[in-house]
């Protein structure tokens, strides 16, 4: 399965909240063996959020878009995502039942708005605040705030998979440059795919669907790289 994350907020864009959701929402699909090949922030804008989830929808199985959810005059996700689909933004009748019913609230309480969600999605409850999630086709939405989304992606985790993926890491003192060719020959001979990635030392990472595979790569390379002292 691959599919894509949307960041919705002005905040973001600007540097006043980090971005944790994306974070944490790629390691959790990441660790399904789902493969999350775009994460995307967008402004508060109705035409941006509508033009990229819409993009995205055709591209990949499923869009996961976060933030910018409620009732308030920054919270415009919802128009953006039935504007993607060609749907209309209703008072949704499940959402307002789950709000009376178990969420507290009596329907006069509720801000104009709470409930409205794109025409025929399914409703997605707010167990941590209020304003409710929903899946439209294949588009995921859930609420910006990160305790909210965590609670919201848990009830909906179990529709994203894919395969299992196994990783192993192998750190070198060697320079990035100068270890091409054999991360070039690594990837020939085994169905592995290898990242690099520098900092003190060279951590490069592997991936595979099969464990003896990974192993038998590993081992290959590790034979055959300057091992980092700690790793040793
Ligand atoms: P609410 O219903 O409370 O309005 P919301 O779904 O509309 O929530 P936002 O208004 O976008 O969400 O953001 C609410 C809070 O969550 C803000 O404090 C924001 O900084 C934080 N937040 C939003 N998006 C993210 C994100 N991608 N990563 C981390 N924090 C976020
Ligand atoms: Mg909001």
């Amino acid at each position: 399965m691959r599919i894509a994350v949307v960041t919705v907020g002005d905040e973001l864009l600007a540097g006043d909240t980090v971005n944790t959701n994306a974070s944490w929402l790629a390691e959790r699909l990441t660790a399904r063996g789902v493969r999350v090949e775009r994460v995307t922030t967008v402004p508060d804008r109705v035409a941006e959020i509508a033009r990229v989830v819409n993009e995205y929808r055709a591209e990949y199985d499923a869009v996961i878009v976060t933030g910018g959810l409620g009732p308030t005059h920054d919270d415009l996700t919802m128009a953006g995502v039935a504007a993607a689909v060609g749907r209309e933004l209703v008072e949704h009748e499940a959402a307002l039942e789950w709000l009376t019913e178990h969420g507290g609230y009596a329907a006069a309480e509720l801000s104009e708005g709470t409930t409205d969600l794109p025409a025929r999605a399914r409703m997605l409850p707010n167990e941590v605040g209020v304003a409710p999630g929903a899946v439209v086709e294949d588009i995921y939405v859930l609420p910006g705030v990160p305790e909210e989304m965590k609670a919201m992606f848990e009830r909906i985790e179990s529709e994203f998979n894919g395969e299992t993926t196994y990783t192993e890491t192998v750190r070198t003192v060697e320079p990035e440059s100068e270890l091409v060719g054999r991360l070039h020959d690594v990837q020939e001979m085994f169905d592995v795919t290898v990242g690099s990635y520098p900092g003190d030392d060279v951590r490069l990472k592997l991936t595979a669907n099969d464990e003896s595979e990974l192993r038998d790569a590993a081992g290959w390379l590790e034979e055959r790289v300057e091992i980092a002292d700690e790793a040793k």
